[in-house]
């Protein structure tokens, strides 16, 4: 099932299930007891917002072997793991601005698991029962100031830089799927997640051994080779195949 976000003129923000091109309401609470109302809103009259509300987006950085060396950097022997801030996301469609504070910033393709049951101390084996989905990011750096800074908080977490949705698959087969990332229509990024150093399993019980994951929590699973530098006026498409595509201009 594919769970969209969505606000109707002046009205609160809902969430919805989508069937083809329609959307239904969803009733009561996403991660637990909830009601499908049929389907039958068609998705274009509706303004989509980010897919869910989460309290932490963790990160992992060098989870591809080839995204690791074209940076010059060492293969990590645990997942290397950073934040970036709620204040960060944005809608599919909305801008990425680039901020006067650097001249490089760059695009990063992920998958993103999201999180469905609080989880803490899980293994891999059961981290099946603590996923809810999947949906498409681009962790937007600042590369300059990722650099200089040796922290990554800045260089990560500037306000419109954690695109991601249009929605949540809770069906989606994550094992093997094609992540690209195109700059006005060119390829920029393209690898399988089977070439993960660490997949989603292990990461979520990586990450629950340090801190509880809540519903609703994103893990960005780290970029494939190929990153490059946004300009302003690009159109920057993240797409995974069988799972959808993010779109968001940059300003
Ligand atoms: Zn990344």
């Amino acid at each position: 099932m594919r769970i969209i976000r969505y606000q109707n003129d002046g009205e609160e923000p809902k969430y919805g299930w989508m069937l083809e091109n329609k959307v239904g309401e969803i009733q009561g609470n996403i991660f637990g007891e909830y009601r499908r109302r049929e389907a039958r809103t068609p998705v274009t009259e509706l303004k989509l917002l980010p897919p869910c509300e989460p309290s932490k987006i963790v990160c992992v950085g060098r989870n591809y072997v080839e995204h690791a060396k074209e940076l010059g950097n060492e293969i990590p022997k645990t997942p290397l793991l950073f934040f970036k801030p709620p204040s960060a996301i944005i809608a599919n469609g909305e801008s990425v601005h680039l901020p006067p504070q650097s001249a490089q910033v760059e695009h990063e393709a992920e998958l993103v698991a999201v999180i469905g049951q609080r989880a803490k101390n899980v293994t891999a084996e059961s981290t099946k029962d603590y996923l809810f989905g999947y949906t498409i990011g681009n962790d937007i750096t600042a590369r300059d100031l990722q650099k200089s800074d040796g922290q990554w908080t800045r260089a990560k977490g500037f306000d419109t830089f954690c695109p991601f949705g249009p929605w949540i698959d809770t069906d989606f087969d994550a094992s093997d799927a094609v992540v690209t990332c195109r700059i006005n229509g060119q390829m920029r990024q393209m690898a399988s997640t089977r070439d993960m150093l660490f997949n989603v399993a292990t990461l979520i019980a990586y990450i629950s051994s340090i801190m509880t994951l809540e519903p609703g929590d994103l893990i960005f699973t780290g970029t494939p080779a190929g990153v490059g530098a946004l300009r302003p006026g690009d159109l920057v498409d993240v797409e995974i195949e069988g799972l959808g595509k993010l779109s968001n201009p940059v300003k």
